[in-house]
């Protein structure tokens, strides 16, 4: 394929280059030729002119275009004019379908949109250019989104030259409209396309939670009015140009796995804020701040994936904020695009991207669209490298640059310290809920979930047991082998019991002191905790301890339903295990009711 880019400023040089286009088409076998019109404030009767003219002398090709705020040519951003694109595809079958009016039958246009692009054989991408409001484009794009997963969805919004005029334009071979949808398909087994949103903004503080939400209104979060986002953390408040004083802090959305910007444009007197494109209920939002260095790292890790996917056309379809942002730097985004294949595109009022997760239509705020596109297999050219060089932002971005700088190191330090705050808040908890030597629960830990096992079990009616176990003879181990082998054959008991606990039944086991345990076991009856308890028995008497070989220990059991007095089931207990001690040792004592 080849893209062919034109400044058509006058009648002159609409002339020389439909006179080029014509010669270029005469000499070369192509499939499908599409136009792209990208305009500056024009008159609709010169947009027609140019768009009659093209559809005269090209009668078979398709014709897309919008109303921009600004139109890029060979790399930069022009004079207002109009750039007109003509892609020529050897093998791809391009078709642009016109919707001249959609206002009231959004869903309409979705669903035709929606069974057009299912119905294309082979079909890889669409492409949509739609007019917002008074047009629903979000009920068209919930419609339009039920098509095939796999196909890629890119596109944009119109936007003008002075951001406030009152007829932007959809245009395509029937003429100039406003309320309109231009929608072209990209099919054929050859047709390579890479679509992807790059922002390079980055999130800063808490998360916050949309509570209240209805399409471009973001109306509460964590319960509060969302102008209160702006008025915390930039002193922005609801009477004030939102435009002007949040533009390098859109708001960060998450949903899932998807993040995106958004703009806000303005606030209500009841604090709601009026968003550039939807927000859902659910979704999370954090503040944002744009950091020249990081937004530049970002288009250069997509500049280079562009480079790697060798295309021979590329579309930009830019947020009109970010060229408001970078002022006068604003080339150096799309330059570098220029210089892999050629170029051009239009600085929008929104940017269209499908979620190939969810199949979602979206449209974003604050992103770079750039879109690849490559007929047949790489060819494993060697393209230059196309590094933006970040050394040459001075003066007001410069200034922006470094005060974000300190801004994400300083957050980044602040993370830091959160982090080893909340480790060390961790290790703290372990430390006073856990023994040392054994890592079993403290005494104070299985105190208190036997407290609360006793609690849930009168409020179930639910069976419970507590098992207190004391080793044999453990004295003689201290004085026969030293302190530490008795510490080690300690650990080994631990190991034991632990093994013997189902915690997916709410089993615990704690180190009630010195060489004594406790056993919980809540939803359990009599008859089962006792065979539990031999096993336990058990599992010491087989066990090959180190130095002495064989150890025993005694048990004492009782059974409970959380209705009886706690200290005389703890005092009951004992009385079992001081039983089991007297009978002999090695055995299991229940307590039961005389
Ligand atoms: P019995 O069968 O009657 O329970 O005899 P016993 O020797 O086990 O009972 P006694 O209460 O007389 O001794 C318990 C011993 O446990 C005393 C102490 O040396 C030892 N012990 C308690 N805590 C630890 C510990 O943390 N490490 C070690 N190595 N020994 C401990
Ligand atoms: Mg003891
Ligand atoms: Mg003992």
């Amino acid at each position: 394929m080849q893209q062919l880019i034109f400044q058509i400023t006058d009648e002159k040089s609409l002339g020389e280059s439909i006179h080029e286009l014509t010669d270029y088409s005469v000499k070369r076998r192509f499939q499908s030729l599409v136009f792209h019109m990208y305009c500056g404030p024009m008159e609709k009767e010169w947009l027609e002119r140019i768009a009659k003219e093209l559809g005269d002398s090209f009668p078979d090709a398709g014709l897309m275009g919008v109303s921009a705020h600004a139109e890029f040519y060979q790399g930069h951003v022009t004079e207002p004019m109009v750039v007109l694109s003509a892609m020529f595809f050897e093998q791809t079958e391009v078709k642009v379908y016109s919707f001249p009016e959609i206002m009231g039958s959004e869903a309409e246009a979705g669903r035709k949109v929606c069974a057009l692009i299912d119905e294309t054989p082979a079909v890889k991408a669409a492409e949509i250019l739609v007019s917002a409001a008074p047009v629903d484009d979000y009920v068209f794009l919930q419609e339009a989104q039920k098509c095939r997963k796999d196909v890629k969805i890119f596109g944009g919004y119109p936007n003008g030259h002075n951001m406030d005029e009152d007829t932007l334009n959809i245009i395509h071979s029937d003429g100039v409209f406003q309320n309109a949808l231009v929608v072209a398909t990209y099919a054929g087994e050859n047709f390579h396309i890479d679509v992807a949103r790059t922002t390079g903004w980055q999130s800063i503080g808490r998360e916050f939670t949309v509570t209240k939400a209805h399409k471009n209104t973001m109306i509460e979060v964590d319960g509060m009015p969302a102008v209160k986002l702006f008025e915390k953390y930039l002193h922005v408040l609801p009477k004030d140009d939102f435009t002007q004083s949040t533009r390098e802090f859109p708001l960060y959305i998450k949903e899932g796995d998807m993040t995106m910007l958004r703009h806000p444009l303005y606030a209500t007197a009841a604090g709601e804020l009026e968003l550039a494109g939807y927000v859902d209920e659910g979704m999370k939002v954090l503040m944002s701040y744009g950091n020249p260095s990081a937004i530049i790292e970002s288009v250069n890790e997509r500049c280079e994936e562009v480079r790697e996917f060798e295309p021979e056309a590329i579309l930009l379809y830019t947020c009109t904020m970010r060229k408001m942002f970078w002022n006068e730097f604003f080339d150096q985004e799309i330059l570098p695009f220029e210089r892999i294949a050629p170029s051009t595109g239009f600085c929008t009022g929104g940017e269209l991207d499908r979620d190939l997760n969810t199949g979602k239509i979206m449209w974003h705020n604050i992103t770079l669209l750039s879109i690849a596109m490559r007929e047949g297999e790489k060819k494993g050219k060697d393209l230059p490298g196309v590094m933006i060089d970040t050394s040459s932002l001075q003066g007001q971005v410069g200034l922006l640059q470094r005060l974000a700088t300190l801004v994400q190191m300083t957050s980044m330090e602040l993370r830091e310290v959160v982090e080893s705050l909340q480790e060390a808040n961790y290790k703290l908890q372990q430390m006073a809920t856990t023994d040392e030597l054994t890592g079993l629960y403290n005494r104070r830990e299985i105190e208190n979930r036997i407290m609360k096992a006793l609690d849930r079990a009168q409020e179930n009616g639910r069976e419970m047991a507590l098992v207190m176990i004391d080793i044999d003879h453990f004295k003689h181990v201290n004085d026969t082998y030293g302190h530490e082998a008795g510490d080690q054959i300690l650990k080994d008991f631990a190991d034991i019991f632990r093994k013997q606990m189902d915690e997916e039944r709410g089993e615990a086991v704690g180190r009630w002191g010195g060489e004594e345990f406790f056993c919980l076991m809540p939803d359990i009856s009599l008859d089962e905790a006792c065979e539990r308890t031999q096993k336990m028995r058990q599992a010491v008497e087989t066990h090959h301890f180190p130095h002495v070989e064989k150890l025993t220990c005694s048990l004492g059991l009782i059974g409970a339903n959380g209705s009886e007095d706690r200290k005389l089931l703890f005092a009951r207990v004992d009385d079992m295990l001081y039983e089991a001690k007297a009978s002999g040792r090695n055995c299991v004592k229940v307590w039961k009711e005389a």
